[in-house]
């Protein structure tokens, strides 16, 4: 098992917010973290990468406790794509180039740029390598956020509402892309989404979180009107068009 949430409790002040979390990922799994604002999926994503310390309960990654590794070790094992992104001033090459922090010593390797260029292309922003990150679109942005992460080949990725910025097709083609890599690379990727239609599309498995606790977790099955209605409170139908399940609110 290359990650395991065991037991996790979070709180910022005295109230609690996460509350005994447990779950696990296998590599190669696309693992979909959904449930309404507030319900703890960005805690959560932050104790388990070691950006916020669990009060209670443990985060194993690939069989140590998260803490036994420094920064370093951590950044090349995961991968994190935060919800929200500042722009700064470098271009995308150096933003992306950014990622490889962990392995460059004196200065980046011809693995380091080919990495970077290779990634560029995979999600298509190679025409805008020498573009300033402050001037890109709110979805371009986003792709190179993207980029970072995935040149830091990390074992596990962890992405935080990654596709809100982007249009219909960038959505699907993001997440299309995180798809390839987690079943050709063997990564666990954890993705935290609104879109219960696209997450549906492309993750294998599904923790569903209400208040700080999991509601539900499991494959496709537990997507069912009843818990949609329990952890959203809106009545839907669940559909099937062409072989892809449908998740629709009935008004
Ligand atoms: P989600 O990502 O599911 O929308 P969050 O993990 O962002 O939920 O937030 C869970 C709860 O923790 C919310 O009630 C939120 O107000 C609270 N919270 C988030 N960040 C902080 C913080 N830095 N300080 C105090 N409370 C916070
Ligand atoms: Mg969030």
């Amino acid at each position: 098992m290359i990650l395991e949430v065991d037991g996790v409790e979070f709180s910022y002040d005295s109230a609690p917010i996460l509350k005994g979390v447990t779950f696990e990922v296998r590599k190669g799994e696309m693992v979909a973290i959904l449930g309404p604002n507030g319900a703890g999926k960005s805690t959560l994503l932050k104790c388990i990468n070691g950006i916020l310390k669990p009060k209670g309960g443990v985060v194993m990654v690939e069989g140590l406790p998260g803490e036994s590794y420094g920064s370093h070790e951590m950044a090349k094992k995961m991968g994190y794509v935060p919800q929200i992104n500042a722009g700064n001033f470098t271009t995308v090459f150096d933003a992306v180039l950014l990622g490889r922090k962990p392995y460059i010593r004196w200065g980046p390797s011809e693995k380091d740029l080919r990495l970077v260029e290779e990634t560029l292309k995979l999600v298509g922003l190679e025409s805008l390598a020498l573009k300033r990150t402050n001037n890109l679109s709110g979805g371009e942005l986003q792709k190179v956020v993207v980029a970072r992460a995935l040149v830091q080949e990390p074992r596990i990725l962890l992405l935080d509402e990654f596709t809100n910025n982007l249009d219909l097709k960038n959505q699907l083609e993001a997440m299309r892309i995180v798809s390839k890599i987690t079943h050709e690379r063997e990564v666990a990727s954890i993705v935290v989404m609104h879109d219960i239609n696209l997450a549906l599309r492309y993750s294998d498995k599904f923790v569903v979180m209400a208040n700080g606790a999991i509601h539900a977790k499991g494959g496709r099955e537990i997507i069912e009107p009843r818990l949609i209605e329990e952890v959203y409170g809106i009545e839907v139908l669940i559909g099937n068009l062409g072989g892809v399940p449908l998740v629709v609110p009935v008004e």
